[in-house]
């Protein structure tokens, strides 16, 4: 493989005591399959000596770098910003924490031919804790699939290979990375998922506690927008605007029969009411939907950017 075809992409928070074995061991397994790859360290605000310990790295190794934030921005940042310093047709990302094998690469490497774009890691035996790590993410990892159509065993491995070509294309936040194949998938990317040998960590600490569940289930209900609407939010607003107007006019019939045919008065059928109601939010939501569209067409313009993406051109 040419020189700088590969990039090797590592967030990088407080992993001080991780980061001389994992480069010493990710470069063994580069040399010994003969890939030669970028490696880009993301060093998002450490408070340890990481920023120390990369800088002697780099200057040690050609092909090395290291990117350092002013502050922790977090984890998808840190990917995000890889992804732009990056130079590789592959991407591949991974955790500094040496819970992914580097030994995987050239597997996942091998796996991305001809028929697929991104190759994510399935740890399929998960050396975390039961409790506080397996269950939630099974769960969230079900709710992903489902809601978004990608169905994938393990969202939240890091060690994935990735075609830059779509990478270079979105835009991640908050703590979105895990939702990448989801994100290509939409694009139309081809994903396919492979076991991978999984660690449990020896140093260090574990920088995420159970507050990234609801983070996964508010990014969860952005990627699913931007996925499925981004380019025609009317629809789902004006289609939810249909069905409170639909049910709002079925009411107002109701309580028109009841005063005309049955004598019962308007002020005595709570059903007006929620008629009401109903027709109040259905013309908030077709308003809601119109200013989408308004705001759609600003964020595609001003990223100049169209809203389908090109595989070939003959
Ligand atoms: N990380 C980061 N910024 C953060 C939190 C984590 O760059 O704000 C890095 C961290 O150094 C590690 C990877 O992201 O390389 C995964 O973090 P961690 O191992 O704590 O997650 P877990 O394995 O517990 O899910
Ligand atoms: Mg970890």
């Amino acid at each position: 493989m040419g020189n700088k075809e590969l990039s090797i992409i590592i967030p990088v928070y407080n992993e001080q005591e991780n980061l001389r074995p994992l480069f010493s061991e990710l470069s063994g397994v580069l040399e010994k399959n003969r890939l030669s790859a970028e490696v880009i360290f993301v060093n998002d605000g450490s408070t340890d000596k990481s920023e120390t310990i990369l800088a002697e790295i780099c200057e040690k190794n050609s092909n090395t770098k290291t990117l350092s934030f002013t502050r922790n921005f977090g984890q998808t940042a840190a990917i995000s910003a890889g992804i732009r310093e990056s130079s590789g047709d592959l991407i591949i990302t991974m955790d500094a924490d040496m819970q992914n094998d580097p030994a995987d690469i050239p597997r996942l490497i091998e796996e991305i031919n001809d028929t697929c774009d991104v190759v994510s890691g399935w740890r399929k035996k998960r050396k975390d804790s039961l409790f506080s790590r397996k269950l939630p993410s099974c769960l969230a990892n079900y709710l992903i699939s489902f809601m978004t159509g990608i169905k994938l065993k393990d969202y939240g491995c890091t060690l994935k290979v990735y075609r830059s070509h779509f990478l270079r294309k979105v835009d991640i936040c908050g703590e979105m990375h895990r939702f990448l194949p989801a994100i290509l998938g939409y694009m139309g990317a081809r994903i396919k998922e492979v076991p991978v040998n999984h660690r449990p960590r020896q140093r260090g600490v574990s920088k995420y506690g159970m507050s990234r569940i609801f983070k996964v289930v508010l990014d969860l209900l952005t990627v699913k927008f931007m996925g499925e609407y981004i380019s025609k939010p009317i629809y789902l607003f004006g289609g939810t605007a249909f069905f409170f107007l639909f049910f709002s006019g079925i009411f107002s019939a109701i309580t028109l029969y009841k005063k005309f045919f049955e004598g019962i008065f308007v002020k005595d059928q709570p059903l007006f009411l929620v008629a009401i109601l109903f027709a109040i939010i259905g013309v908030q939501f077709a308003l809601l939907g119109l200013l989408a569209e308004i705001l759609v067409r600003t964020y595609f313009k001003i990223n100049d950017r169209p809203n389908y993406l090109i595989k070939s051109r003959k």
